[in-house]
């Protein structure tokens, strides 16, 4: 008999992977406890006691066909994805992007988990990973700190994490709408109507901007690993970075990053403005809106000054400012299998952000399969990995399989998926479109035939 028959299998975490992981094992007819520390223990970034929140943008990605977030998406569906359905009856106009109203998604999540009677809800720290049976461990980038410790302990991993940061929420009617023009790059809009708002700069308003931001003060340390960021030495992740250290980087750096004003024309001047920072609704009422790529480290006093030079936010309320967080993932290359088991122990399972991977998306995606592939194992099989020519595939590929010496985590990108073979790639040598178009299709042939096999 498996062992899951005999135990739950337990699942810490009701955020984007864990809920995934849960409903899926559910639906394999297994039982499972989902464990939620929030409301009784909040993170420093979420702001209820809701499972599955959105702690940042509402932005679940491109839509786009031939995409590399669009095919990963397509494959989850396949699969039978709960989140990504319930990001289907949220959905607010985003332009290409998969766009959710939080408030909304977060009901259809939690209705769709009540509704199953294989899963049991308990709002509870877990300290340490339970040692009876099956456990996916899905507590996200800010696991409570007893648990990341034991979880470095158990897996010889040292320190858990390093800082990332998030982008700030400003009132819909404090945007001053006579500067701040609607439109979406190049006219691309899901109703023609134009899905952001655009703030646009002149030149010289972009150079009174980025001095503010070189000489604006940062937040202070309140713990004693922050120590670091004062000594100008942030690990941050990448693809994530404030707006003052890419300012930092280059006067420019801004304007061909998040400011890039390319597709965009200003009605007032008819012209391409210098740059541009554009706002993204939140939600289906459309109150308030997210400075796309804004993350920051500035302190809130500061954010209010700085930002409120922007054209048209001028009198901006701020309902949210940019903050820096912790972010906590295991070296997965080291320590993982393509299964997303504990190389040392394949009893324990990991999903979503602290796997490894980064983003919404790719943290759901990885909540499906660990729920999968632990059903499998509950049931007595080898979960077998979904095939490397998926996207999926590719994200587990790259997870348990990367350089471990000095490993970021990944969104999904086609640079992750196997390159097509040699004839295809030459006879599709001109057409980028038309190679990811095969590999879509490719990925999506391989699997079928998987399911059809192993299903
Ligand atoms: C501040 C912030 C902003 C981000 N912004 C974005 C963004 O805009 N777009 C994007 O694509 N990605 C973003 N990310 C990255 C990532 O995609 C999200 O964090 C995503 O929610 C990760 O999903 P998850 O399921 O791994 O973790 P979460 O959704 O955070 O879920 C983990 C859950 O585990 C709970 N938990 C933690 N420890 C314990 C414990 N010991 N016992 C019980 N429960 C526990 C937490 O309360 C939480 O609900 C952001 C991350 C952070 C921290």
């Amino acid at each position: 008999m498996g062992i899951g028959l005999r135990n739950p299998i337990h699942v810490i975490g009701g955020g984007l992977a864990g809920c995934e992981a849960a409903w899926q094992i559910a639906k394999a007819g297994l039982r499972v406890i989902l464990y939620e520390m929030r409301p009784v223990r909040m993170t420093p970034a979420h702001k209820t006691g809701r499972l599955a929140e959105l702690v940042c943008s509402n932005s679940l990605k491109s839509e786009a066909e031939a995409s590399a977030s669009w095919q990963l998406k397509r494959e989850m569906r396949r699969l039978g994805s709960m989140l990504l359905a319930a990001a289907d009856q949220a959905r607010v106009p985003g332009g290409h992007a998969l766009t959710v109203d939080r408030e909304l998604f977060a009901d259809a999540v939690e209705r769709a988990l009540a509704a199953e009677p294989n899963i049991e809800i308990r709002r509870e720290e877990v300290e340490s990973v339970p040692n009876d049976g099956i456990v996916i461990i899905a507590s996200g980038p800010l696991t409570s700190e007893k648990l990341a410790a034991d979880i470095a302990r158990r897996t010889g991993s040292g320190r858990l994490f390093f800082y990332d940061a998030i982008s700030p929420i400003v009132d819909a009617e404090s945007i001053d709408l006579s500067i701040a023009f609607r439109a979406s790059r190049y006219g691309k809009s899901l109703d023609g109507g134009g899905d952001y708002l655009n703030c646009p700069m002149d030149r010289e308003q972009y150079e009174r901007f980025v001095d503010a931001l070189l000489t604006a003060e940062s937040v202070e340390a309140h713990i004693p690993e922050d120590a670091c960021i004062h000594a100008g030495k942030i690990p941050f992740f990448e693809a994530c970075l404030p707006i003052e250290e890419l300012a930092r980087r280059g006067r420019d750096t801004l304007r061909f990053g998040p400011m890039k004003p390319v597709g965009l024309i200003d009605p007032r001047t008819g012209r391409r403005p210098w740059a541009v920072v554009q706002l993204r609704q939140e939600n289906l009422r459309a109150d308030s809106y997210n400075l796309v790529g804004f993350q920051n480290h500035m302190k809130f006093s500061e954010q209010a000054r700085v930002l409120r030079m922007i054209p048209g936010l001028e009198k901006a309320v701020f309902l949210r400012y940019g903050q820096i967080h912790r972010n906590t993932y295991i070296n997965a290359p080291a320590i993982l299998t393509p299964t997303l088991q504990l190389r040392g122990d394949p009893k324990i399972f990991f999903a979503g952000q602290i796997s490894g991977v980064e983003g919404y998306v790719e943290s759901m995606a990885t909540g499906l399969l660990a729920g999968r592939y632990a059903a499998a194992a509950a049931l007595g099989e080898e979960p077998r990995p979904v095939p490397r020519e998926t996207a999926l595939g590719s994200l587990c590929a790259y997870i348990s399989g990367a350089d471990p010496s000095n490993y970021q985590p990944a969104n999904i990108a086609f640079d992750l998926l196997p390159p097509l073979d040699e004839e295809t790639r030459q006879r599709l040598r001109h057409d980028k479109r038309a190679r990811h178009a095969e590999m879509c299709r490719r990925a999506m042939a391989a699997l079928e035939e998987h399911l059809l096999a192993h299903v």
